[in-house]
């Protein structure tokens, strides 16, 4: 699927003459103009994107969409995405995102059963400069370069210039990432912060912990703060109850999608207390990360915030968020969004690509 256009594709309804000439025109400006190859490459999908560079922003000239688990590769996938292009790119530097920790160029994926190398990467399709981030820390990149209309506000706080900030994702699983500020501009480095051990802070909570520990050894935020998460969290709540939305939640193929929606439209109580406690998770574990980083904002990413954005501007959140005793005050001042546009990582990876040459 081709999700953003910018002249190097042919619109359905064009003749085909000039179908030839826009083509003849599209090969023309990938030979002529050097491009960045930025990829963020998830447990599910891969999108794969060419940039050119700009002053501010690398500039969108084209993105696909992959299914990761249909490649043997990284190498494969892209590939796969210059075979669909209409001339060979010349590029001069590429970037990916990958859902895992990143150890001296190589990445082992948390979900996908192949290892990525930069140095394959630059072996295989000769681009001189290749960046291997974690997936956090090229959404982290995109940071300082998002519009406010690719924004949600949850707290409005008191913006600081000159301060760090931080980011944590729930989708497939938890990621949480630092932005620091030093000498002027951000630096970003990531974390396996989702993996840390749970710290639950009510009486259901300590009831959920119990039941994760038993389940799985040991519990951590990503079991809770997850698509997955709110399917245990929806475990809990309903017990041996049957959920009154169980017909959606066999249609639904993202079952964590089909729980936010029961509990956004009311359909069932037990959905609505895991929603909730999905929420108030998510802001105690932002604001935990705050406090690690005394950031002077803090972004929510990731496929599910948009998703729920009513439960997590109903001012739940920013309870959790702010909950912390003598911190209080420091925490209700940092402004806290949700990052709207789904290629933030994308464009990330570009930004870096962009910095390396
Ligand atoms: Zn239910």
């Amino acid at each position: 699927m081709t999700l953003c256009l910018r002249g190097l594709s042919v619109p359905s309804h064009a003749s085909d003459f000039s179908n030839e000439k826009r083509e003849t025109r599209n090969e023309k400006r990938l030979q002529s103009t050097v491009m960045l190859l930025a990829g963020d490459v998830g447990g599910t999908k891969t999108f794969v994107g060419l940039f050119e560079r700009a002053a501010t922003r690398p500039v969108t000239v084209d993105i696909k969409t992959f299914s990761t688990q249909q490649y043997a590769s990284l190498g494969d996938i892209i590939d796969a995405y210059l075979v669909g292009l209409p001339a060979v790119p010349r590029l001069d530097a590429a970037c990916f995102g990958v859902a895992g920790p990143v150890i001296e160029g190589t990445a082992t994926l948390t979900n996908v059963p192949w290892q990525i190398s930069a140095a394959d990467v630059v072996q295989r399709f000769g681009v001189r400069h290749v960046g291997l981030l974690n997936d956090l820390e090229s959404m982290a990149y995109s940071v300082a370069v998002l519009e406010p209309d690719e924004l949600a506000i949850i707290q409005r706080g008191v913006p600081r210039i000159a301060a760090n900030a931080a980011v944590i994702a729930a989708g497939t699983g938890l990621g949480e990432a630092f932005l620091h500020w030093i000498d002027g501009r951000f630096y970003p480095a990531p974390s396996e912060g989702g993996h840390a051990d749970f710290a639950p802070h009510t009486e259901r909570q300590i009831a959920l912990l119990r039941m994760l520990t038993q389940e799985f050894g040991r519990a951590e935020w990503e079991h809770v703060i997850s698509g997955p998460g709110l399917v245990n969290v929806h475990r809990f709540t309903h017990g041996v109850t049957p959920c009154r939305a169980a017909d959606l939640l066999r249609v639904e193929p993202d079952v964590a999608a089909a729980i936010s929606a029961s509990a956004l439209e009311g359909r069932c109580d037990a959905c609505v207390e895991a929603l909730q406690i999905f929420v108030q998770v998510y802001g105690a574990e932002a604001g935990n990360l705050a406090l690690r980083s005394v950031a002077g904002a803090v972004f929510l990413g990731g496929g599910i915030a948009p998703k729920i954005l009513p439960a997590l501007q109903d001012g739940s959140f920013v309870r959790a968020f702010t909950a912390k005793g003598p911190m209080r005050d420091l925490l209700a001042a940092v402004p806290v969004h949700v990052i709207l546009n789904p290629q933030a990582g994308l464009i990330g990876a570009a930004v870096y690509a962009d910095g390396m040459t």
